[in-house]
């Protein structure tokens, strides 16, 4: 949500006539769009806006701008502590970042503007997408639940939906500028539709993305086990332009625990559904996010995790040890685990997840399998001359792209997967087909593209990339 928004930032402020600054030269507008699901995040932001001080110093006409969660959360305190920042924005007025710049350009004084609800759902602003074959399509902002680790409902609001057909209009007008997989994105996709009254809402947007001519792979994230109905797993395994790929949330696997999170679901229903979906879909991969350490927490409940875990043979999880989000009600639960059990607990859970999704990635072994070819998913590319790509389920492959020079991020190849390793496979025999595709030409012809010179910008933080198919932090549902 937050590396969409900040396409969101990038697209307002090149249609206000701002250019990417290159690497290596100084920015005129340095933009930090802060996540506070994350740890730390203030911490981060403030350990960042002192190294801009002194080049504030040396460039008064330098502007600093703070938005994103921890801006909507700070507010005030954000200029009190880094007095030179220029501008402060919300959640929910990210379209008013060029004019709050040039305000404080104009009247030389910092500009804090936070709404308390969205007026202009974001998906209207101007975007500047990072990919050319893959993108992020919002299907609904903010979230009903009230789970107790979780900062969300205070700084998103409650949950906002797009109408269904505004939806669809982005997703053909994006596969015609090329774009070949698209990710629905919302807080909690299953309840898209609350806000119009439709419970099958979210199952009917699936089937007709399948109607969508070019489009050949759709994903979501975050559903919320406690309102995942059969009507999305059908649409799932009937759709066959939806990938069979699923990253549900367990966060625990201990009903007391979960009770205790405000989750509504108990560790059968999840089970239940993952059930269903293998049943529908045999090939789905299946990932989640997991909390270890939340306060209360016994051994007990964690061995129900472990438990939950061997059940599900996730093919990868987030894992995350619990820490306080001031603001939220379980930073001020008795029983806070102590650093050491939490630390030695997840060690514990990280080596079976790892354990698990080593066993279910060597059964991809021997395999045929399409990939969509990435861009920067393979750290050693360049030295083992390989290439990667996403499989249908999103695991990442490894290929050997001797004797397929010319092939694009955004084409389609056919590999045999030879390797096995716990967080990706490779294939290091020949290519077997290689589909050349509008994503490829529309990635190479932003490769010539020039831009005409203006004021530069800088985003901060986070690093503004391809949309990642696996979300890198808890994405929440
Ligand atoms: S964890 Fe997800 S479902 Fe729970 S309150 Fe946060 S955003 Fe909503």
């Amino acid at each position: 949500m937050n590396v969409h928004d900040s396409e969101r930032l990038s697209g307002l402020l090149e249609d206000a006539g701002y250019l990417k600054a290159s690497e290596g030269t100084q920015a005129d507008v340095v933009v930090f769009n802060t996540c506070a699901v994350r740890e730390n995040a203030d911490n981060k932001l403030y350990g960042n806006l002192s190294h801009l001080a002194p080049i504030k110093e040396a460039n008064p006409d330098l502007q600093i701008a703070v938005g994103g969660c921890l801006a909507q959360k700070d507010r005030a305190t954000i200029t009190e502590k880094a007095p030179y920042v220029d501008v402060v924005f919300g959640t929910h007025n990210i379209g008013s970042l060029p004019v709050l710049l040039e305000r404080a350009r104009v009247q030389e004084e910092a500009q804090v503007e936070i709404l308390e609800s969205l007026e202009v759902f974001p998906s209207t602003l101007p975007t500047k997408r990072e990919s050319a074959y893959a993108a992020w399509v919002s299907v609904s902002v903010g979230c009903n639940n009230t789970c107790t680790f979780c900062i969300v409902p205070s700084l998103r609001g409650k949950e906002k939906d797009r109408r269904p057909g505004e939806i669809l209009a982005e997703i053909e007008a994006l596969v015609a500028e090329g774009v070949s997989e698209v990710t629905l994105l919302g807080q909690n996709v299953n309840a898209y539709g609350v806000e119009f009254g439709d419970r099958q809402a979210f199952s009917k947007l699936l089937r007709a993305c399948g109607e969508i001519e070019g489009l050949e792979r759709v994903r979501f994230t975050s559903p919320h086990p406690a309102e995942f109905t059969d009507d999305v797993i059908e649409a799932m395994a009937e759709t066959p332009n939806v990938m069979p790929s699923l990253h549900m949330p367990l966060q625990s696997g201990s009903d007391r625990v979960l009770k205790a999170m405000r989750r509504s679901y108990r560790s059968t229903k999840f089970l239940g559904i993952i059930d269903r979906v293998r049943a529908a879909i045999p090939h789905a991969a299946i990932t989640t996010d997991i909390i270890v350490g939340f306060p209360g927490e016994t051994e007990e409940d964690f061995q129900a995790t472990l438990d939950v875990v061997r059940e599900s043979r996730f093919s990868s999880a987030f894992t995350f040890q619990y820490s306080k989000r001031p603001g939220t009600p379980a930073a001020d639960l008795p029983d806070q685990i102590s650093p050491e059990v939490v630390k030695d607990r997840y060690g514990r859970l990280v080596d079976l997840v790892n354990e698990i999704a080593y066993d279910e990635n060597k059964k991809n072994v021997g395999r045929t399998l399409e990939l969509l070819v990435a861009e920067g998913e393979g750290r050693k590319d360049s030295s083992t001359n390989r290439l990667s790509g996403r499989a249908p389920d999103n695991r990442l492959v490894h290929f050997d792209a001797a004797g397929v020079e010319g092939v694009r991020p955004g084409d389609m190849v056919k590999v045999e997967i030879t390797r096995a390793a716990p967080h990706y496979l490779i294939a290091d025999n020949p290519v077997l087909e290689v589909r050349r595709t509008r994503s490829g030409d529309a990635w190479e012809a932003r490769q010539g593209q020039t831009e005409p010179e203006t004021r530069s910008v800088g985003l901060g933080m986070p690093s503004v990339g391809v949309p990642a198919p696996l979300p890198a932090a808890p994405a929440c549902g």
